[in-house]
């Protein structure tokens, strides 16, 4: 084949090749969703204020103001099981209609953020022991689950009220049994608790702002990283 020829016959199937493999081209050149979201979407999580945009976030975890003083995952975002994020949203409603809200400090946390707070905190009063049997994590935390979630209340300007300590106060006055605080904050912790538990969130005596969802033993330990971003 001379050249010019050579030439023309891929001038011929350059036109056809758009033709007969358009399409599968063009499929795979369409931007493929966030790979980090799939993933926990697959695990059955969901975003939880894609469910309930007006919940307030304060995910102390991506910042340095926490219990450790430094930023342990990268991610803003609150991910918790699909029906746990739905009760949540219902949580809201229910604040909403008394002109109050949520705030969260924490959601799903994966399980290799679990091992970093054992390892600046091994005491299991608060934080979860993460066990690991041939590689595969088999006890942790319910958050690891994404079965539990941190909360405040704010108002319906989305400020924070008042509550028995700070977030991630690992003393006795963040206990529920604890008596010598303020008497607001008590009576706004015991409201978050009403209304958590009216959802199917059951509050943890150590911590006022813990919560496990009903049904966390039959959800797994994931350690699926947390996609970046606020
Ligand atoms: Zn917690």
């Amino acid at each position: 084949m001379t050249l010019p020829r050579l030439l023309a016959s891929w001038a011929i199937l350059a036109a056809i090749l758009p033709g007969l493999f358009g399409p599968d081209t063009a499929r795979a050149a369409e931007p493929s969703p966030d790979p980090g979201i799939s993933a926990l979407t697959r695990a059955g999580l969901a975003e939880v204020t894609a469910l309930a945009p007006s919940i307030r976030l304060d995910m102390r975890y991506a910042t340095t103001n926490n219990f450790t003083g430094q930023a342990v995952y990268p991610s803003g975002r609150c991910f918790l099981r699909q029906e746990a994020a739905a009760r949540l949203a219902a949580v809201q409603a229910d604040l909403r209609a008394r002109g109050l809200g949520l705030v969260l400090y924490d959601c799903y946390r994966p399980f290799s953020v679990q091992k970093i707070f054992w390892e600046l905190t091994p005491d299991k009063g608060y934080v979860g022991r993460p066990v690991e049997e041939g590689g595969k994590p088999v006890s942790g935390s319910k958050h690891n689950r994404g079965m539990a979630v941190d909360a405040g209340l704010v108002d319906g300007e989305g400020r924070a009220l008042p509550m028995p300590t700070n977030f991630d106060d690992f003393s006795p006055r963040a206990s529920r049994t604890f008596t010598g605080g303020d008497p607001k904050a008590a009576a706004n912790s015991r409201l978050l608790a009403e209304v958590m538990a009216r959802h199917g969130f059951r509050p943890i005596s150590s911590e006022w702002w813990h919560f496990d969802a009903d049904g966390w033993k039959a959800c797994p330990l994931l350690d699926l990283p947390l996609p970046p971003g606020k």
